[in-house]
């Protein structure tokens, strides 16, 4: 985060915010900086797919790709994934072509199986409730908002989640069924998770028998930086404190290859894993192999995977960089917001004054520049100190996503300026 205060800006500098919003307003932009979705030039990176597998039906094991069948997915593809997503290939699935989807179905399993190490169902219990770290992602909430359970926020600080306050929480009230994570370059503030917080969340004692970590590991290989960052193993920690079947890891080649025709996994103990396939057999008679085989034969191997990422990093970082270099210059100094400075992943977070954010949107909206609304960083869509802002910089040109930040930092001068001298 930057933070800098000029405390007595005087009001010149709210009439120049005036000024530049009244231009700013005249342009007619239609700008957008919402979803984190990868830009047609990322998606180029892996035309290739689309000729994929050529006249070749057969896996390296020799599976038919075209026929039904193989429910936990192409192995040699689980194998590339299981360095970067911390799980072993045996206990890797390679599903369909998204990890979302995943996290629904174990969510709606849940509901309806009773999951290893549990009794009952969590149909059959009186109330279940999550834990979700704030900032988080919009959808996990939206998931957990629309089963109907409970969502209490926890405060993230810079290794993760608060983990006081995680361990009394999923200590005292066995209602307290799992916890939303995304480990590596978090969205939206980008927060890795610090080795002692992955080794607190492995060892900690849950009131729920059946409490799971729904560990989105969304970014694992998304990094922004020359320093490719490592976090500790979640489901091994896990296992050696005596909490096999913990983790739920999830991932996909969303923001790798095509973001609606990639590939979503699931990783576990053997135990979760047999529960989920053995639930997901009555909804699936196997994953679309086809498009798995075509991932293997493009990415090819773990190495094949890092030089991808890294075309795409060479597309993202001009990106995040002309972010961070039009903050800086348009609000550094002046106290009116800080930020953060992500290593990897897809999002900057925005922090403005308190009770600002919503107005921010609202005048950027009113100029032209869509935001995600302020307040989805947060479970029910409240933010109660209404400061955080999600930029998502992938989707835009370099020249649109400068004038986006631009008109958003005017924005934030104005509201800013205006909440101090108004
Ligand atoms: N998890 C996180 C943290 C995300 O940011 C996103 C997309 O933005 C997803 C999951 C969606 O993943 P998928 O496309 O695999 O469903």
């Amino acid at each position: 985060m930057t933070t800098e205060s000029n405390a007595d800006a005087p009001a010149e500098l709210l009439d120049r915010a005036r000024r530049d919003y009244k231009e700013l307003t005249a342009r007619g932009l239609k700008l957008d900086l919402t979803r984190g979705k990868p830009a047609p030039e990322q998606l180029d990176l892996s035309e290739g797919l689309l000729s994929l597998p050529g006249d070749r039906h057969h896996a390296p094991d020799g599976t038919d790709v075209r026929n039904y069948g193989g429910l936990r997915g192409l192995p040699e593809l689980r194998e590339i994934f299981s360095d970067v997503l911390q799980v072993p290939a045996d206990r890797l699935l390679a599903a369909g072509n998204s990890s979302l989807e995943l996290m629904h179905d174990c969510l709606v399993h849940a509901f309806l199986s009773v999951l290893p190490g549990a009794e009952t169902r969590w149909a059959d219990q009186e109330r279940i409730a999550f834990l979700c770290p704030v900032p988080g992602y919009d959808r996990h909430f939206a998931l957990t908002e629309r089963f109907g359970i409970e969502m209490i926020p926890v405060p993230m600080d810079d290794s993760g989640p608060d983990m006081d306050v995680v361990e009394r929480l999923v200590a005292e009230d066995p209602a307290v069924k799992g916890i939303w994570c995304v480990p590596k370059y978090s969205n939206p503030n980008g927060v890795v998770y610090g080795d002692e917080t992955i080794a607190r969340l492995a060892r900690m004692t849950t009131a729920a028998p059946d409490f799971r970590i729904f560990w989105d590991n969304a970014y694992a290989a998304h990094h922004l930086t020359d320093e490719p960052v490592e976090i500790a193993d979640l489901s091994a920690a896990c296992a050696e404190s005596g909490n096999p079947d913990r983790p739920f890891v999830f991932g996909s080649t969303s923001k790798i290859t095509f973001a609606g025709a990639g590939v979503g996994f699931f990783g576990s103990s053997t135990a979760n894993v047999d529960w989920l396939t053995a639930n997901s057999s009555k909804r699936s008679i196997g994953p679309d192999k086809v498009n798995q085989l075509r991932h293997l034969l493009f990415l090819r191997d773990a190495e094949g995977l890092r030089i991808h990422m890294e075309r795409q990093r060479s597309l993202l970082q001009p990106k995040f960089d002309t972010v961070q270099r039009i903050l800086e210059a348009e609000l550094g100094g002046t106290g009116l917001a800080e930020w953060t400075t992500p290593t990897g992943g897809y999002f900057v977070t925005l922090e403005v004054g308190e009770g600002c954010a919503k107005e921010v949107v609202r005048r950027a909206a009113e100029a032209g520049i869509v935001l995600t609304p302020a307040g989805a960083t947060h479970p029910y869509g409240d933010d109660p100190r209404d400061a955080t802002i999600r930029i998502a910089p992938s989707f835009p040109s370099l020249e649109e996503l400068e004038k986006a930040m631009l008109g958003l930092t005017t924005c934030v001068r104005l509201v800013g300026y205006e909440k101090r001298h108004g």
